[in-house]
């Protein structure tokens, strides 16, 4: 083992460069720095080079983290770069994204004595440096093999399967509504987490690699959608990573009222250089609705397009929350209220919200997972607004009536159903994953999918090729 290691007794963890509070609020640039060399080597000394690497084993794509913790130490970082694209479609994205403090580094084995070593920042300094010194080449087939494979939605998911299958020589379509690909990395995910020059720059080597984007064309159902049927005419397989949006509605009187919106509706217009101007948060008193990753994504948004107050609310307390500890304290750095316990009941107002009343919540007994129930109380408050925004999740929308496939089988939570046939529905030769089998996910689990999807077509297709060379023998 290199000499250079271990070092995590003598050498303190430190994070990548945070710009202030007062910068980040003005602009929708990433709040983080990259790692410079120096910084990236010693970080990644810190490592104690594990036998059993349980960093690796809460890394949904097995990142063989150690080993290239190890080559950076030792300023080998092209083949640190070979190793950690070599398990990662999209390093860069995950060093960036992923909540590392529930997955590689909450495992880091270093802890509790020390703090855990930042393998995040290295794998996306990693990256970033083999962008810059040109090393990150599209994946260019070696021979076609003359099978063409659909991809419906352009995310991680897809865009994961899109890469895989390519490079192994398949002619590769992918169609996506949206005018250009990312899904939620281009749609959702505000700038300042991921810019969205990132998400742009691997578009152009998907590309480069012969993939073929019909953008602007949606599938299954909806005016000039292609039905299901015309795809599995025109390839030999379909892989379906549609995700999912449709937002969980706050029941009550008043949800109704002009300005009371829905999570994704105000984060895609923030994006969209033709916002609507309603839909932005200037000037107004914000209240979001939520405690997960999305109602920190809004809060943070409200914040930088200039609101007068953003307060979140949510049902449960600080301890009890699904969001990262980490937005939530970057959103109270840059200003944001959170008001605990606190559930939504109406919205009053007479055309347009005025404000939100909410009924106060007291914690109960603890679920299997040690996250505390919570129950009503009498007392209700109300809350000033004149933007609402609500942030309570998103489940599938109904494939199967939606796009009038009725032996498109779902599971009981509307997720498509894959079980035990590795990644292939209910309907044959079309495969699934991502958000729309797994339920509102993470970015990591999507290129899990799209990869492992991609595997299981590709033996899908062979088998296919095997079967037909048999028919024309006999
Ligand atoms: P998506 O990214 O949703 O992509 C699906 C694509 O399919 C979309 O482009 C959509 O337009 C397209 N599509 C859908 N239907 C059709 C159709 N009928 N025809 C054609 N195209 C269609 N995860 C993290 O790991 N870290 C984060 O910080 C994080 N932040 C998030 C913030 C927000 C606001 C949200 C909403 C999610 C966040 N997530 C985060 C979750 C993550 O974005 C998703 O788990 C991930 O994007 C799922 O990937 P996917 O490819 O399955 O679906
Ligand atoms: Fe950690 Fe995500 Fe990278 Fe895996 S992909 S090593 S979980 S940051
Ligand atoms: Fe290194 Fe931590 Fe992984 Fe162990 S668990 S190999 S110390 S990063």
């Amino acid at each position: 083992m290199a000499e250079e290691m271990l070092r995590f007794v003598n050498r303190s963890q430190k994070l990548p460069d945070k710009r202030s509070a007062a910068e980040r609020r003005k602009d929708f640039g990433e709040i983080y720095a990259g790692f410079s060399s120096q910084r990236a080597q010693e970080q990644a000394s810190r490592c104690s080079q594990c036998g059993i690497p349980y960093c690796t084993v809460h890394c949904p794509l097995g990142n063989v983290i150690p080993e290239w913790l190890r080559l950076t130490t030792e300023g080998r970082l092209k083949e640190a770069y070979e190793l950690s694209s070599s398990t990662n479609s999209f390093p860069e994205i995950c060093g960036r994204i992923c909540p590392q403090d529930r997955l590689c580094e909450g495992n880091c084995v270093i802890r509790p004595g020390f703090k855990s070593v930042t393998i995040g920042a290295v794998e996306r300094y990693i990256t970033e440096t083999a962008f810059a010194e040109g090393w990150v080449l599209p994946r260019l087939p070696i021979e076609e093999t003359g099978q063409s494979v659909g991809i419906v939605g352009a995310g991680p998911a897809g865009l994961a399967c899109a890469e895989r299958l390519r490079a192994a020589g398949h002619e590769v379509h992918v169609y996506e509504r949206q005018e250009k690909p990312g899904g939620l990395l281009m749609y959702g995910i505000p700038g300042f987490k991921l810019d969205k020059s990132v998400v742009e720059r691997r578009w152009k080597l998907l590309e480069e690699q012969g993939i073929i984007f019909h953008l602007g064309q949606s599938v299954g159902h909806g005016e000039g959608a292609l039905p299901l049927e015309e795809l599995r005419q025109r390839h030999d397989a379909v892989f379906l990573a549609t995700g999912v949006y449709r937002a969980r509605q706050v029941k009550g009187p008043g949800a109704g009222l002009a300005n009371v919106v829905e999570a994704l509706s105000y984060l895609k217009a923030s994006q969209t250089e033709d916002a609507a101007a309603d839909l932005t948060a200037k000037g107004k008193q914000v209240v979001v609705l939520g405690g997960g990753d999305t109602a920190m994504d809004c809060v943070r948004t409200a914040i930088r397009q200039g609101a007068k107050d953003v307060v979140c609310a949510y049902r449960r307390d600080r301890n009890n929350m699904p969001g990262s500890r980490q937005e939530v304290l970057n959103a109270e750095e840059e200003g944001a209220r959170f008001e605990w316990m606190l559930t939504p009941e109406a919205f009053l107002g007479d055309d347009v919200v005025k404000a939100v009343r909410l009924r106060e919540m007291r914690l109960g007994a603890a679920d299997g997972e040690g996250r505390r129930a919570v129950e009503p109380t009498d007392n209700i408050r109300d809350l000033k607004a004149d933007l609402v925004i609500c942030a309570l999740g998103f489940e599938p929308e109904n494939l199967p009536e939606l796009w009038q496939q009725p032996d498109l089988s779902v599971t009981r939570w509307g997720t498509l159903d894959v079980s035990g046939k590795g990644h292939e529905t209910s309907l044959p030769g079309v495969f699934a994953g991502g958000d729309i089998v797994r339920g509102a996910s993470l970015v990591v689990w999507a290129i899990r999918d799209g990869r492992d999807a991609a595997d299981a077509i590709m033996n899908y297709l062979s088998a296919g090729a095997a079967r037909a060379a048999t028919s024309v023998e006999e």
